[in-house]
């Protein structure tokens, strides 16, 4: 074990996403051009073993919770290998995945026997055309076969579905995601939309703010507060008749960054403090240049305790990263 990995601001850090690929198989309007986005080379993304190295070490700096993202992680071929490779280290107590869901139906029975734990599976609408105008891909019926098979596994648990709250789009199902997750075992959340699209469109107005999506909700099916997830981003509502969970994930109207424990690593090796850093931290040289164990954790605790106090989309004169959400890891 080491000394714990903490942030400038007194933070611990609990919490790391890795991306596992930049590419994808969709390309949702709020996060890829339709014409997609220029791929990494092969050899610039992370191995399995490299990717492991850095989970270990920060594991044994009390980074528990582990997520598998993208751009499409299920594209990366034989995910499950390094689910594996994950899974066996004891140091890692939570490890989940984070997927659109398109290739679950056929991966699921290999990643749990891998040791997966948790699937988050993202979902922007449940009829047909609408996924489609969303994913521009129609495979609205593939992804809902995706969360089937993901519910034939008890082992994976709670299941999420994810949206991202789009003014004038998401309102018409609002109460429908709300049945989703009365009728299903699956906690249904939405997510505020933000300026990490791959068109650079961004602005305020397109915002669904989750108060609202609330209201909409309440007026239908009356919502009681339970409390903050573990993790701090998402506020968790039951059904006041007892049957379902729902919850809201609001970096624009509600930023929580006061509570951020997560770090994120790039598939081409770079260390994010935050989702929206300017600067980036290479682990990639280092791990290729032979750094021992000692110089790593000495580049990460370095990063680390420069980690942004908080980010400030809802400030004149905001600068987004350069990359967009599917090259960062969402
Ligand atoms: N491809 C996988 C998926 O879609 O679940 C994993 C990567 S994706 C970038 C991770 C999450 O980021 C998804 O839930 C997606 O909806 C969300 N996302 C992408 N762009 C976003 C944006 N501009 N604002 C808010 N959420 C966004
Ligand atoms: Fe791909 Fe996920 Fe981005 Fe959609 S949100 S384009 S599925 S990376």
């Amino acid at each position: 074990m080491l000394e714990p990995l903490i942030d400038g601001h007194g933070r611990a850090i609990g919490d790391v996403r890795i991306s596992v690929t930049d590419r994808c198989n969709f390309r949702c309007q709020y996060c890829m051009p339709a014409e997609g986005l220029p791929w990494l080379e092969r050899s610039a993304v992370l191995t399995y073993e490299e990717i492991e190295r850095v989970v270990a070490l920060l594991a044994a700096m009390g980074v528990h919770d582990v997520r598998l993202t993208g751009g499409e992680p299920l594209v990366r071929r034989e995910l499950w290998r390094l689910v594996a490779r994950l899974s066996a280290l004891p140091e890692v107590h939570d490890l989940s995945l984070t997927t659109n869901g398109y290739l679950l139906e056929r991966q699921v029975e290999q990643l749990v026997a891998a040791g997966l734990k948790r699937v988050n599976v993202s979902l922007d609408s449940l009829a047909q055309d609408r996924f489609f105008a969303m994913t521009r891909r129609d495979s609205l019926g593939a992804v809902l076969a995706g969360l089937e098979a993901a519910e034939r596994h008890p082992e994976l648990r709670p299941i999420k579905v994810n949206a991202v709250a789009l003014k004038n789009f998401t309102e018409a199902e609002v109460v429908a995601f709300a049945e989703l997750a009365r009728r299903k075992p699956y906690e249904v959340r939405f997510i505020e939309f933000m300026p990490l699209d791959g068109d650079r469109n961004w602005d305020q107005s397109q915002v669904l703010p989750n108060a609202e999506v609330r209201r909409l909700i309440g007026a239908v099916h009356p919502l009681e507060e339970i409390g903050r997830a573990r993790s701090g981003t998402a506020r968790r509502y039951r059904f006041a008749d007892g049957q379902g969970e729902i919850g809201f994930i609001s970096p624009v109207t509600e930023p929580f960054c006061g509570d951020c424990n997560r770090i994120r690593l790039t598939s081409d090796g770079k260390l994010r403090t935050c989702l929206f850093s300017v600067n980036e931290t290479d682990l990639r040289a280092p791990l290729r240049e032979g750094a021992s164990d000692a110089e790593l954790e000495r580049i990460v605790r370095d990063a680390v305790w420069h980690k942004e106090l908080k980010h400030h989309v809802n400030e004149p004169g905001f600068v987004p990263p350069a990359r967009s959400m599917s090259q960062i890891g969402g």
